[in-house]
């Protein structure tokens, strides 16, 4: 596997991923032989394989498993399927087989959230997980076929596009782009975009252009583009869709983009979730390259740009554009300190600019339709449009395109949703909104959105749904700052013992204030948002939460009685005298 290796520290993460998947973890020897090869330590790659979630130093099962520990997952009854797997197989979660056929485990959201329940096996998808396919499963596994003689309808992934707008609809010729900008010459075309008023994508919403200009003004030995395909926010799948359907429009956004801050390299960094797509998206890359639209003289213009594609490893903090620069290099995805900024210090501390999918979707068309055609749409402060990824409580689940501007009751009349309690917009780290503000607008003015729209329905508790997405962030938390690391886990313990009955008096205003410590004094946007489904819900429904105190002044957050177990067995003791009472009655 490492024989012929491209040996750079910028690729370890790549070189680890094929050790992991011909080996089931990353033996000794094979850290040996990189730290030998790259000239980094060998505490230095045992730190990267800790990092990442599908990277592990011990063997997993010849088919591995992960189910989706999403909150649609869950409302898809995830948790008797994982159960039933889990009997199937004779695997406990969390476990390899004793004979190391098979292991089985949960994972964050797999960006299958309209087909769930999810899963993956050797890092391909499992959808629409039920008995029946179960069944099928564990029987394909104890008989060892090969993954690729599986029935391939285990792994189909449907696109679910339901509802087309500017940019879905009549996708534009390959080439178009870098053709109308080059013609129209590449300052007019920036300030084209600029006109078009186009905002990133990955709910930020930083002006493109602005962002495009400054790494263009900066000048250095090279500059690169970056395509943030690592969606991990739990309920987003529309950048699995647009790589799926419009994987050459992306390309050749990021192309424009080159072109306009002189770049000639760019990274598709792509989700590990996502693997079943690295073979399409390299044969669209070859194409390209084959038909003069990658290489060395695009169009015959003169203009130099390639793509590589680099798989993420299974790490949510890695959709944050530093911490995906570090992965880039072949590091832990540790935001870095900010400023600077990657627009001037990104990639190898060269000037970088790193947009969403989406983002280069748009930018490729503005290019070819002009900036008033994409101004025409949307509201004053958001232009255009926003595809949105819908999910949980309705009929049907899938990507939906609206002008900035639309509803919310309209957004949930078309995906076919009733009895709606509320929706989670923007996923665990935005906004949850009740039914009484169904009036509201998605834009950035009101309800901002990387992509995520969550419905419930009535039989829905909120409680349940803050829980999951505050256990969340504290099993993706980086660990590199204190507010954040130990905060979320304060954070997860507070809210179930609240949950679990055994609040009492304080207990909610000590969570509370608990929220603002993690929001105000974390490094990164993980931690300043980590607290906002408790807040979110708390701010509108504080009775459920009061509801579940229990009427006492106190009650540890901890058994301090059985923690003096220990040493009552020493001192032989266990009357009445030997315990504590910690409960006030
Ligand atoms: Fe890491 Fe959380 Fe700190 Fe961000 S806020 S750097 S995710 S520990």
């Amino acid at each position: 596997i490492l024989i012929d290796a491209d040996y750079q520290p910028v690729r370890l993460l790549a070189l680890l991923r094929k050790v992991q998947a011909q080996y089931r973890h990353i033996p000794a020897a094979a850290i040996d032989i990189l730290a030998e090869a790259l000239q980094i330590p060998r505490a230095q790659i045992i730190a990267v394989v800790e990092f990442y979630s599908f990277l592990h130093l011990t063997p997993q099962g010849r088919y591995d498993i992960l189910i989706s520990d999403s909150i649609t997952d869950h409302m898809l009854d995830k948790e008797n399927i994982l159960g039933y797997l889990s009997s199937m197989l004779k695997v406990d979660v969390g476990e390899v087989r004793a004979d190391g056929l098979v292991s089985l485990n949960n994972t964050s959201c797999t960006g299958m959230c309209d087909q769930g329940p999810a899963g993956l096996v050797n890092g391909l998808p499992l959808t629409r997980l039920d008995r029946p396919r179960i069944d099928e499963i564990a029987a394909l596994i104890e008989q060892q076929r090969d993954i690729s003689d599986w029935p391939a309808y285990l792994f189909a992934v449907e696109d679910n596009l339901h509802k087309a707008g500017l940019l879905l609809n009549a996708p534009i010729e390959k080439g178009a782009a870098i053709q109308a900008a080059l013609d129209r010459g590449l300052e007019a075309t920036l300030a084209e975009l600029d006109r078009s008023g186009l905002r990133g994508r990955g709910g930020a919403g930083f002006k493109t252009a602005a962002k495009w200009r400054f790494c263009a003004e900066e000048s250095a030995e090279r500059h690169y583009v970056v395509c943030n395909a690592d969606e991990g926010e739990p309920g987003t799948f529309k950048d699995r869709v647009l790589l799926n359907m419009h994987a050459d429009q992306v390309f050749e956004g990021m192309t424009l983009a080159a072109a306009i801050i002189g770049a000639k390299q760019g990274f598709l960094y792509l989700r590990g979730e996502y693997l079943h797509l690295y073979d399409k998206l390299q044969a669209v890359l070859e194409q390209r390259r084959a038909t003069g639209l990658l290489g060395d003289n695009i169009l015959g213009r003169g203009l130099e740009f390639d793509i590589e594609i680099c798989l993420g490893a299974g790490a949510y903090i890695c959709g944050e554009e530093s911490a995906l620069i570090e992965s880039l290099e072949g590091k832990p995805g540790i935001p870095r300190n900010r400023p600077p900024y990657p627009v001037t210090s990104g990639y190898l501390n060269q000037p970088t600019i790193v947009n969403n999918v989406e983002t280069f979707l748009a930018a490729a068309k503005i290019a070819v339709l002009g900036g008033d055609w994409f101004a025409g749409f949307g509201t004053e402060k958001s232009a255009g449009s926003k595809i949105l990824s819908i999910c949980g409580d309705c009929a049907r689940p899938g990507i939906y395109e609206y002008p900035f501007g639309i509803a919310i009751e309209q957004i949930l009349h078309d995906c076919g949703a009733t009895d709606v309690l509320g929706v989670q917009i923007g996923g665990p780290s935005g906004t949850f909104i009740s039914n009484q503000e169904f009036k509201r607008q998605l834009a950035f003015e009101d309800l901002a959105t990387g992509g995520s729209f969550i419905v419930f329905n009535n039989s829905r508790n909120v409680l349940d749904i803050a829980q999951n997405f505050t256990h969340f962030f504290a099993h993706e938390s980086c660990g590199f700052c204190t507010p954040c690391r130990v905060g979320t886990s304060l954070l997860k313990k507070q809210l179930d013992k609240i949950i679990d009955g055994h609040g009492s008096a304080g207990d909610v205003a000590e969570l509370e204030s608990l929220c603002q410590l993690v929001k105000n004094y974390s490094h990164c946007g993980l931690g300043q948002t980590a607290a906002n489904p408790i807040l979110t819900t708390l701010q509108r429904y504080p009775d459920l939460y009061q509801n579940r105190l229990k009427n006492i002044s106190y009650e540890p957050g901890f058994d301090l009685d059985g923690a003096l177990e220990i040493a009552r067995r020493m001192a032989r003791r266990n009357d009445a005298g030997a315990h504590l009472s910690q409960v006030e009655e």
